[in-house]
């Protein structure tokens, strides 16, 4: 804006250059203190104080470095030991960042689909969180359990995502796998169907892997969010899961 041909815009601007040093209210100021954390923080901060021009190429950069800082945190958490959303998004749903930072952000390919309204809402619950399966249920409940209730036997489970998608042994989640078994077979060898579950927890990277699939059935999680979610959001669960007109159900 320095180098606007406004001669009263240049006044303005640099009136609120001077103003800075006194006033933490000045678009100077705000602008200044916008640029902590950033990389290139100092360049930035005496560019503006010095009128100069910034790239734009790398500032930009820069920013999308700093938004994904949040990402390089969640990346030393383990959600098989830490009830932490970011850590489960990130290591078993997230689509992983183009190691190009000026490249554009992927959207999740169901974003892309003709899906119902209920499917779509089920599968966004499910790979953010937003659900009431028993981990995050017991975060919102006092003295909650988030040991599975689904489950026969006396073996105590976290019921989170993984627990439901793959080590749940309720008969109707069995089913439902059986039925969907083409998805599962290409990547745990123990899965069959006489026995529709695993009996250990799997690493993440193979949980990540099996939940990128480009495979149009792995909707089948919408189902899957159906059967943990009847009886706790019923009318949820009551909707139909077929994809949109024209297209084969699920
Ligand atoms: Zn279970």
């Amino acid at each position: 804006m320095l180098n606007t041909n406004s001669d009263t815009l240049r006044r303005v601007v640099q009136a609120d250059l001077n103003l800075q040093p006194r006033s933490s209210a000045c678009w100077t100021a705000q602008l200044l203190s916008a640029f902590q954390g950033l990389r290139g923080c100092e360049l930035y901060v005496r560019s503006v104080l010095t009128g100069h021009a910034i790239t734009m190429q790398e500032f930009t950069a820069d920013l999308k470095h700093r938004m994904r800082g949040v990402w390089r945190d969640a990346e030393l958490v383990d959600p098989n030991t830490h009830n932490n959303k970011l850590a489960t998004y990130y290591s078993w749903f997230a689509i992983p960042f183009s190691r190009n930072e000026r490249m554009p952000i992927n959207v999740p390919r169901y974003l892309h689909l003709d899906l119902s309204k209920h499917v779509m809402r089920n599968i966004s619950r499910f790979r953010l969180r937003a659900h009431t399966l028993k981990v995050e249920a017991a975060a919102w409940l006092e003295d909650g359990s988030c040991v599975c209730d689904q489950c026969p036997g006396e073996d105590e489970h976290v019921q989170n995502e993984v627990h439901a998608l793959l080590i749940c042994q309720d008969h109707r989640v069995c089913e439902l796998r059986k039925h969907f078994s083409f998805l599962f077979t290409p990547f745990f060898e123990d899965f069959s169907a006489a026995q529709p579950f695993l009996l250990q927890q799997v690493n993440n990277q193979l949980v990540h892997d099996f939940l990128s699939q480009q495979n149009n059935r792995l909707f089948f999680l919408s189902k899957l969010m159906d059967l943990f979610v009847a009886g706790r959001d019923q009318a949820a669960a009551d909707q139909p899961n077929n994809l949109a007109e024209g297209y084969p159900p699920l």
